[in-house]
């Protein structure tokens, strides 16, 4: 008998006909004879629906009632697709990530999964019944609250999960066939890929590729669970994520990302130490930096730049200003309209010239790249908004080939 996790995205459970047509997988995988935990997200975009509706209530919602407003979503698809799963007289039981035993930190909307102490799922399963978990949520055993793991964390909560119960293969069923060589509505000849190992999910996930939330890429690194991408649609296969795969490629996918700003700290007088007085405020703000380059100075005056969140540009401007004045900076700048394109792929450990491929590509298709960084299995480049389309097609066309 197999053991599988399957988690359900919010689209695949948007209204009553898509919640009868999981409880029918569902019960299809238990029926032929499985162990089945089912995670579930919230309806369609109900997270989004909640969250605004908490701003038209308050302008700064205390974190701890925006998880205990936000978890109520995973709980109305948890038990309605316990009651579509006992519809098919199938025994079916919802737990809450409080009683599924998930512990996290106590950090109200970004808190890590300490240990999962699934008794209750465990028990549930052991009884013949499918178990079905309210994904995205837990309690901390600190502060005895209801916390969530951050947008897109039902797919920590499952692949945890998987690994806590010791399941053979952790299912995500969302509404796109897999993991694609590049997103498909920006390069439409872009294929959907059979395979690709963890850490290469994990710098496309991290690249901006949305099918996946980095944080359950590290967990099925850690506890070494395949994770199968697949559609919720249709049965074809999707793509597995694990550990090694059959081929290499140099180039396995191309991923974007809009959603960071640039920040400059202009003037900054080049002596040690000022690059630490710049961020560890920023850290302790809480701001996430991604990309960091260091102009060369000229006369002992230098420009520091650096990419964040678009959502925390305002806390990191803010934090800026009062380092720049401090360190006697001339000033900060901020620029939300960049895109941070990035290629991946395991073949490059051991090939050279990638980067030489990249930058060529870029100059070729008329796009200036104002950033680079790389990883062993990585190359990403900042370039201006607008050039978003013509980097990704170029790149993709030049580094991975369009399908004929
Ligand atoms: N419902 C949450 C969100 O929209 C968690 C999830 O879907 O994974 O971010
Ligand atoms: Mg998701």
């Amino acid at each position: 008998m197999a053991f599988v996790v399957q988690k359900f995205g919010g689209t695949s459970l948007a209204d009553a006909d898509r919640i009868r047509n999981v409880a029918r997988r569902v019960v299809e995988t238990h029926r032929a004879g499985n162990n089945v935990v089912v995670v579930v997200s919230a309806m369609g975009k109900s997270t989004d629906g909640l969250i605004e509706l908490a701003t038209q209530i308050s302008d700064t919602p205390h974190p701890r009632e925006m998880d205990m407003l936000l978890t109520a979503g995973e709980r109305i698809s948890m038990a309605l697709v316990a009651m579509a799963i006992e519809a098919h007289d199938v025994p079916a039981v919802s737990f809450t990530g409080s009683q599924a035993g998930i512990l996290t930190t106590a950090d109200h909307g970004r808190a890590e999964i300490l240990d999962i102490r699934a008794f209750r799922v465990r028990e549930c399963l052991d009884e013949g019944k499918v178990a079905i978990v309210a994904g995205f949520q837990g309690v901390s055993p600190d502060s005895k609250d209801v916390t969530t793991l951050g947008r897109g964390g039902s797919d920590a909560t499952a692949v945890a999960l998987a690994a806590a119960l010791g399941a053979s293969v952790c299912e995500i069923y969302t509404d796109v066939d897999g993991v694609f060589t590049a997103d498909p509505r920006v390069v439409p000849s872009a294929r959907k890929l059979d395979e690709v190992t963890f850490t290469e999910m994990l710098e496309l996930a991290n690249a901006g590729a949305g099918v996946l939330m980095a944080r359950s890429v590290e967990f099925g690194i850690r506890y070494n669970i395949p994770i199968h991408v697949r559609s919720s649609f249709h049965d074809g296969e999707g793509t597995w994520v694990k550990e090694e795969t059959m081929e290499e490629p140099i180039i396995r996918g191309v991923a974007h990302d809009e959603s960071e700003a640039k920040l400059t700290v202009k003037g900054v007088p080049d002596r040690p130490g000022v690059a630490a007085a710049v961020f560890e405020p920023m850290g302790d703000a809480g701001v996430n930096i991604d990309m960091i380059v260091q102009n060369v100075s000229s006369e002992g005056i230098t420009d520091i730049s650096f990419t964040v969140p678009e959502a925390q540009a305002a806390t990191a401007v803010a934090v800026a200003q009062s380092v720049a004045a401090d360190i006697d900076a001339t000033g900060v700048d901020l620029d939300t309209d960049i895109s941070k394109i990035t290629v991946v792929g395991a073949g490059m450990k051991s090939e050279s010239g990638v980067a030489a491929s990249m930058f060529r590509i870029l100059s070729d298709a008329g796009v200036n790249i104002e950033m680079i960084s790389t990883s062993t299995i990585r190359i990403s480049c900042v370039v201006r908004g607008d050039d978003t389309q013509a980097a990704v097609e170029a790149l993709h066309r030049g580094l991975i080939g369009d399908a004929s």
